[in-house]
């Protein structure tokens, strides 16, 4: 158990797989209640009989009405965690509107629904609480094929620094971490190929991608009070890649 975790509740979303079934993971054992949602049943039944105690919900986020009803229903929040996302691989010459919207819902439409139904529960009671959004190096950088989810990363950036403005004077932190690739099921769909990786991978000066590890514990990080004073920032998590 950690002292700053421990008895504090937790909502994570995007948790039945990668950096957010680990960070439901590591929250659960250092003594927090959480709250998981994801969009496969069997993933979210897997991970409640690894984390006894954690409570599970299926939906898809990028269903807002459905989203607001089943987030107002939950106990009151200490934390909260903005991970699930979602891309699409397309040039910029074929994006199109539909995969546009699909991304940009569940990447930055339901950040902005699940943290304000949030957000007002925690004014209400007076919390501390903290938010961080799970953002990338996409947000302020081009990808080849990344068109929508570029964007969908920037505008979630955006959406970070107005969350903390309007939230800060609650006592409510919002921040983002930015890694780069990470090899989970979306990390491998864009950059199995070597011929696409190794270009970025060349230029990271610690000469390795990112583990979920690594953006578990910036996340944690970040909610916890060891960040007290940290609002409003955008964590790159990427081995130095902006500075080469
Ligand atoms: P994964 O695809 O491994 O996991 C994403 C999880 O989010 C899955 O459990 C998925 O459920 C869930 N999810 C996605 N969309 C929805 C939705 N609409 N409603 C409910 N649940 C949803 O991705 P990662 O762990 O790699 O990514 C997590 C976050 O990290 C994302 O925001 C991503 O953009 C970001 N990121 C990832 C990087 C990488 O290289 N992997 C690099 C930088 C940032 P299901 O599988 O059932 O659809």
């Amino acid at each position: 158990e950690d002292p700053f975790f421990a008895g504090r509740s937790a909502l994570v979303t995007g948790s039945g797989k990668g950096i957010g079934r680990a960070i439901t993971k590591q929250l659960h054992i250092l003594g927090a209640q959480v709250y998981a949602i994801s969009r496969t049943q069997s993933d979210l039944e897997s991970l409640a009989s690894e984390c006894p105690g954690i409570l599970t919900y299926c939906l898809d986020l990028s269903d807002w009405k459905k989203t607001e009803d089943v987030v107002k229903t939950l106990p009151p929040l200490d934390c909260l965690v903005n991970n699930a996302g979602v891309t699409s691989l397309e040039s910029f010459l074929e994006t199109k509107a539909e995969s546009f919207e699909r991304v940009m819902k569940t990447n930055v439409q339901s950040v902005l629904n699940v943290s304000q139904v949030v957000a007002k529960h925690m004014i209400k009671r007076g919390a501390h609480g903290s938010i961080v959004n799970v953002s990338s190096v996409a947000s302020t950088r081009a990808l080849n094929l990344h068109t929508s989810y570029c964007a969908s990363k920037a505008a979630l950036d955006s959406l970070t620094r107005s969350m903390a403005l309007e939230l800060g004077p609650h006592k409510i932190r919002v921040n983002s971490v930015n890694p780069t690739v990470v090899m989970t099921d979306m990390g491998k769909l864009a950059w199995s190929d070597p011929d696409k990786s190794e270009p970025i991978l060349n230029r990271i000066p610690l000469g390795k991608f990112v583990e979920v590890e690594d953006v578990v514990n910036a996340i944690l990080f970040l909610l916890s009070d060891r960040s007290s004073m940290i609002n409003g920032v955008h964590l790159p998590i990427e081995g130095g890649l902006f500075v080469s």
